[in-house]
């Protein structure tokens, strides 16, 4: 089996509100695929970090009254939705389509992109429900008589509190895919945004038994809860000539905010939720060190996987049977300094992981 690393972006966003007010300095910068972060206290101390991709998305340059380009605006050096698909939701379905497993994470804390890259905003629809399409898209239009698509199946679950929620769960004949994706985007954004015109059929569709997300809490359905994450998993299979099965899983992770919780002030319930959610994210955090060790110092570890809910579904995922890509959300602001430079970190240990990816094929049975 091939041994190849995990796949790092990283994508620094616009300005928020809150860091305009405070009137915030860009402490990121991006050259090609290095990115440098300086630190706003001591600006002569700037690190250096290099990943498979840098996603500029903070700014672009826009031409001003004199012809001038001056920094501001969504010019063209701003990467879209579309770009970041194009490689890392594309990257997805590439190694899916070979049989390969595959596995895409976004990282950082809250407020730093995850969920406007993995889910998306209103208009500016994020990597799932693209992959969600194209994939639909692609078995849908197959006319290859020697490819027949036998089963394929869409999930979205909630983890929140080591607990799992499924929302959305899914086996489809192909004809019937495109419910998936409505479901899934009527469960993400509401009737309004998307699905104007379309939202009493599709209503119908989610309390329809077939397509109906298992109860949830109130406070649930929203990809701005910076508590939750949302795991969405494909899995199909496919009968190829010469009666050859292939078949593939992919994972999509749209993870909890990385800052540490701010235990002082936190009572009760709170607590207790910011305990349990980082359970999750520090193991994963624990699994992703033991694993870059081992690739690096060649040294046989324990893997704690067994130790949250989100690396035990991903036990095949971080060190298995996949390929996988990690993006590193950033927030451009000197307010964010610590944080951001820690996700940078992180996903520095990310990238020495190496997977062992097979693909998927067996003669059928
Ligand atoms: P997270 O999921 O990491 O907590 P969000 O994805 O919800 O963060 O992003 C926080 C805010 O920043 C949202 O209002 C979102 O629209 C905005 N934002 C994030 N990334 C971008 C981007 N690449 N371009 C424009 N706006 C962005
Ligand atoms: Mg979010």
């Amino acid at each position: 089996p091939n041994l190849d690393s995990v796949k790092v972006a990283v994508r620094v966003r616009p300005f928020n509100q809150r860091e305009k007010d405070a009137g915030s300095q860009c402490v990121i910068s991006m050259n090609s695929n290095c990115t440098t972060i300086c630190d706003p206290r001591n600006p002569e101390n700037r690190k250096s970090f290099t990943f498979d991709i840098a996603y500029w998305s903070h700014s672009g340059f826009i031409k001003n009254a004199d012809g001038k380009f001056i920094p501001g605006g969504l010019g063209s050096r701003y990467a879209d939705q579309m770009k970041v698909f194009n490689d890392l939701g594309q990257g997805v379905l590439d190694n899916a389509w070979q049989g390969y497993n595959a596995t895409l994470l976004a990282y950082g804390q809250t407020g730093s992109g995850k969920s406007y890259s993995m889910i998306g905003y209103g208009a500016n629809r994020g990597i799932i429900p693209i992959v969600c399409e194209e994939l639909f898209r692609v078995i849908n239009n197959n006319q290859d008589k020697n490819k027949q698509y036998q089963q394929v199946s869409f999930s979205m679950l909630e983890i929140y509190n080591e607990q799992v929620k499924m929302l959305i769960s899914k086996q489809c004949a192909p004809s019937s895919l495109k419910i998936c994706v409505d479901v899934f985007l009527f469960l993400f954004f509401g009737g309004g945004k998307y699905l104007k015109g379309e939202t009493e059929g599709i209503s119908k569709l989610v309390t329809s038994p077939a397509t109906r997300p298992m109860p949830r809490t109130d406070r649930l359905n929203s990809p701005s809860d910076s508590t939750s994450m949302y795991l969405a998993q494909f899995f199909y299979k496919i009968f190829l000539e010469e009666n050859i099965t292939k078949q593939s899983s992919i994972n999509m992770v749209d993870l909890a905010g990385s800052e540490r919780q701010k235990v002082s002030g936190s009572e009760g319930d709170r607590l207790r939720e910011g305990t349990a959610v980082n359970l999750s994210l520090t193991t994963l955090g624990n699994v992703i060190s033991s694993l870059a060790e081992v690739a690096v110092r060649k040294r046989v570890l324990h893997i704690p996987y067994r130790d949250s809910v989100l690396t035990k579904l991903l036990q095949s995922a971080l060190g298995g049977n996949s390929r996988t890509i990690m993006m590193a959300a950033l927030s451009p602001a000197d307010i964010c300094y610590e944080e951001t430079l820690s996700t940078l970190r992180y996903a520095e240990r990310a990238k020495k992981i190496k997977n062992k990816a097979v693909v998927n094929k067996s003669p059928t049975e």
